[in-house]
């Protein structure tokens, strides 16, 4: 299987390469086959990018904000027309299954460019401030040149839901993917060459950590927004300070969901296993502490093992496929030496927790696992493992619950199950994080904010909030008298 791009960069509407940077492998998670070679971009393809960037920008922000967003809504059409490909690519690129990729990745990159270029004409707009006789107007303007950072774990959603918003508001962005996901951003910008976008206004380089600081130190980037873990989130936010730059920090996680026992058991199990298994456990947000009110405890985690056995671990391609292998051989070792932690810490090992035997042997794989009898102090109930291991932990009553489910560092999300509407709200409202569920886990659809608080980040992704992180307001005051001044 081979996935080799025409090049390693799309700089200025057009792919370049620069074999003097450190070379990438692109390894398929499934086999560990190498199915793509790339360069990391060296100094002058960075300055290549931004430069590019920063000339295309002005042209496209005097734009009506209806033209840009008829390009955007293209790009979308695209993206859906080219689905399935762009599915298996996200597929080579990660390892997750296609039964997720066709329905979760390029899908949600199409809706952002369709939402943003929906929403643009109106999201921008200012307000009229009378003053009696004088007034006042504000303007949101575009940033400039903003700085697109990626994760491994969605790497096609990310590059979408960053350019989109950036595009939509005027700005011009480069868009540094993941080492370990390099392929699927490199598309994004092709299609929205096809779609019409002038020149410049999205370029793609490849790089790694030591890529990443070559453009939040820029002095012609304006905004970085990064999807990261916490340690990197510090390094960035703290280079960007030194500039004061524009940023938006979608940190880790290490996300409560709490299950009342009044609560739709079925409902509350499939809300847990989505919340720690979709995507092999490697999603942000995931609701990894379970908190099981004692009296349904026993029964939650017999049909919770139950069905956890019965997920289909295998070929990521096969459409049957449930659970692909993690994204890579490092990660999937730190997410076996967490499970050893569990196990030696004391906590009961309810399934999984072990290589399945009925995969490639040279994959990343591991099985689905459950911990229950987990204490907060364990390091698995602390430390967010991004992989995809459930720790279940019981507690009595709301008031404890909330205590716990606040005493931690991260704020990212969290989730209540319960059928009293009162305390599903009450328990919302008293959950420090940034977005929350009730009854449900993990849904984003692109019409709502969506981020963290606490050290799981700031700034917002997604709904017409994104627009004021890719923009700032101007204000104009008009004097419509004579000046009068006292000297
Ligand atoms: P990571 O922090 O190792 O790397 C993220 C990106 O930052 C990569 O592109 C990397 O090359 C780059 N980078 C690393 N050091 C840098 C530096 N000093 N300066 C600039 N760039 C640098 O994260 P990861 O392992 O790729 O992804 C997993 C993490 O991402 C998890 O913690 C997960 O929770 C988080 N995540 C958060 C969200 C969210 O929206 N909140 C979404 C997905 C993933």
């Amino acid at each position: 299987m081979k996935a080799q791009p025409v090049a390693s960069h799309f700089i200025d509407g057009e792919y370049v390469e620069d074999t003097d940077g450190s070379v990438i492998e692109s390894l398929y998670p499934a086999t560990g086959e190498v199915i793509a070679r790339l360069y990391a971009a060296t100094p002058a393809i960075v300055e290549k990018a931004i430069a590019a960037a920063k000339r295309a920008q002005p042209e496209w922000a005097a734009m009506s904000p209806t033209a840009r967003g008829r390009i955007l809504k293209r790009a979308a059409e695209i993206m859906r027309t080219r689905n399935r490909e762009l599915s298996e690519l996200e597929t080579l690129d990660t390892g997750k299954p296609i039964q997720e990729t066709i329905v979760a990745d390029p899908t949600s990159g199409a809706d952002s460019f369709e939402f943003f270029g929906g929403v643009i004409a109106a999201g921008m707009n200012g307000q009229y401030i009378p003053l009696g006789g004088d007034f006042a107007y504000t303007k949101r303007v575009p940033l400039g040149v903003c700085v697109g950072i990626g994760a491994w774990n969605y790497p096609q959603q990310i590059a979408c839901w960053k350019g989109a918003p950036a595009l939509a508001a005027g700005n011009a962005m480069v868009f540094k993917p993941s080492e370990n996901t390099p392929l699927g951003a490199l598309k994004i910008a092709e299609i929205l060459i096809e779609a019409g976008l002038p020149k410049g206004l999205f370029n793609v380089i490849q790089g790694d950590r030591t890529t990443g600081p070559l453009l939040v130190e820029h002095p012609d980037v304006a905004k970085v927004s990064l999807t990261g873990s916490v340690p990197t989130g510090r390094k960035v936010a703290a280079s960007a300070a030194g500039n004061l730059k524009h940023v938006t920090m979608e940190l880790g996680g290490k996300s409560p969901l709490i299950v009342f026992d009044d609560a739709d058991i079925d409902s509350a199990i499939g809300g847990a296993m989505l919340g720690n298994f979709y995507s092999t456990g490697q999603v942000c947000s995931n609701g990894t502490r379970v908190f099981v009110q004692k009296a349904i405890r026993d029964e939650f985690l017999s049909r919770l093992k139950a069905r956890t056995e019965k997920m289909v671990i295998g070929d990521p391609m096969d459409e049957a496929t449930q659970v692909g292998p993690m994204v890579s051989y490092d990660q999937r070792q730190k997410v076996m030496s967490y499970i050893e932690k569990g196990i030696s810490a004391g906590a009961t090992l309810v399934t999984g927790g072990g290589i399945p035997n009925n995969v490639s042997g040279e994959g990343y794989y591991i099985q689905p696992t459950v911990f229950a009898d987990v204490t907060d102090d364990m390091t698995i109930a602390r430390e967010e493992i991004f992989g995809p291991v459930m720790c279940v932990l019981d507690f009595d009553n709301e008031e404890e619950v909330i205590a716990r489910a606040n005493a931690t560092e991260f704020g990212l999300s969290a989730g209540v199950f319960t059928a009293d509407l009162t305390r599903g709200h009450r328990v919302a409202d008293l959950l420090e994080a940034g977005t929350l569920w009730i009854n449900t886990y993990n849904l984003c659809p692109v019409e709502i904010p969506f981020g963290g608080s606490k050290q799981s980040g700031f700034g917002r992704e997604n709904s017409l909030a994104a627009l004021e992180h890719y923009s700032e307001l101007k204000t104009v005051y008009v004097g419509m008298g004579k000046v009068e001044a006292p000297y």
